[in-house]
């Protein structure tokens, strides 16, 4: 006998058909011997129908209210789901964040989890209860309920499966493994039995929304395996793990982000601390800051040019127009039509003309390269929004992968 975990993304518990599939998963696992930790997520599109609600009555709604509406859709899947278990006549019951004892840090929207308190879970398995668990969710020192960030779901459960010491860690979504590329986006795409915890938590980091890139950081530091696989064929799906058995090819995978949003401040002056303060008053509204350009100075000003999230765009806005007058920028102009796309594959340190060859992708393909970055095991490029998914086809086609 051994402790299972297993989530199920909005998609797979999107009605009441879908429901009775995963209620139908769970209780074959329960059936062969298992305890189960089931962890769900909002149905199909309830978050993102919440965040229009939520924008309906506020312009910019306080984001404890925001974490309070949010956490609502989870609660919904997880009584739903328990019924539909109860129904076939399996022992099951729900649980919210707070009560399977996710204590978090405070900061609303984005919470780390701190700790898990384990007590009423082992109780709830220790009765033979399935215990169905929202995810995405928890509470921080004030009792204050928070969330953990879009596609948080995925986090929950990896820590559920650390914290409980689970046998196994089934992540249960729409496509059946992780991809070289999105396979709704290039149909060429092929599946990987096994990829290392460094590459999916680039690839995750980078745009492939299949995990939630603190799943994929939490399950490399407590060493939990996940399997991604689908909740409506059963077969085998993707291991993402410290070592994987497979060739190291040249790249793993392809990933595409559109969330992007391009700021280039004009005509700073050129002289030391200037950065420092433009980053720093960053950092302290927690805005993170990924691609950063600088241009060579001229007339004693410089341009820096940099990426954000662009649900950030408007925060860093706002705080670099207050800093405006003392550092003397002379225009602040922001872009939120651009994308990213990746190339991630731990193959690239030992092949030298990784880069040119995507580059060259891009240039058969005619597409314009804007920014550039790169790191041991991933490149990436910003482009025109509307050119992403043919870049990533382009990508993917010269590498083979
Ligand atoms: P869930 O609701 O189950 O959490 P998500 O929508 O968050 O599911 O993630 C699954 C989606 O991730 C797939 O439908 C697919 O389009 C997308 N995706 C992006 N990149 C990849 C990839 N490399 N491999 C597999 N799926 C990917
Ligand atoms: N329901 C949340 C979201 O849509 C969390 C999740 O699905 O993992 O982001
Ligand atoms: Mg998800």
């Amino acid at each position: 006998m051994s402790l299972i975990v297993q989530k199920f993304g909005g998609s797979s518990v999107r009605d009441a058909a879908r429901l009775k599939n995963v209620a139908r998963i769970v209780a074959d696992t329960y059936e062969a011997g298992n305890d189960v930790v089931v962890v769900v997520s909002a149905q199909g599109d309830t978050t993102d129908n919440l965040i229009a609600m939520a924008s309906e009555v506020a312009a910019k709604p306080s984001r404890r209210e925001m974490d309070v509406l949010m956490s609502t859709g989870e609660q919904i899947s997880a009584a739903l789901l328990t019924m539909t278990l109860n129904e076939m006549g399996f022992p099951a019951k729900s649980l919210t964040g707070w009560q399977a004892g996710f204590l978090t840090d405070s900061n609303h929207r984005s919470a780390r989890i701190r700790r898990i308190s384990k007590e009423r879970l082992e109780n709830e398995l220790g009765k033979k209860n399935i215990a169905v668990v929202t995810g995405f969710q928890g509470i921080n020192r004030y009792d204050d309920i928070t969330t953990l960030g879009r596609g948080g779901s995925d986090t929950s459960a990896v820590a559920l499966a650390a914290a409980l010491g689970a046998a196994r860690c089934q992540i249960f979504t729409d496509v059946d493994g992780v991809y070289t590329a999105d396979p709704r986006l290039v149909k060429t795409a092929r599946k990987l039995s096994e990829i290392t915890y460094d590459e999916m938590l680039e690839l995750a980091t980078l745009g492939a929304q299949v995990l939630h890139n603190r799943s994929v950081e939490m399950a490399k530091r407590y060493n939990v395996e996940i399997e991604v696989l689908s909740s409506l064929e059963r077969k085998p799906g993707t291991i993402v793990k410290e070592v994987v058995k497979v060739e190291k090819m040249m790249i793993t995978g392809v990933a595409k982000d559109d969330k992007v949003a391009r700021i280039a401040l004009v005509g700073l002056p050129d002289k030391p601390g200037v950065a420092f303060k433009v980053f720093s008053l960053l950092a302290s509204r927690r805005v993170n800051v990924d691609i950063i350009l600088q241009s060579i100075g001229r007339d004693n000003t410089k341009d820096i040019t940099f990426t954000v999230a662009d649900s950030d765009k408007q925060i860093a806005i706002d705080a670099l127009t207050e800093l405006s007058p003392s550092l003397g920028i002379k225009e602040i102009v922001a872009d939120d039509m651009i994308s990213k796309v990746s190339i991630v594959g731990a193959g690239m340190e030992s092949n030298p003309g990784v880069a040119a060859k995507m580059f060259e992708a891009l240039f058969d393909a005619n597409i314009n390269i804007h920014m550039i970055s790169t790191s041991e095991i991933k490149i990436s490029v910003l482009i025109d929004k509307e050119l992403g998914s043919k870049a990533v086809t382009a990508i993917h086609n010269a590498f083979e992968v």
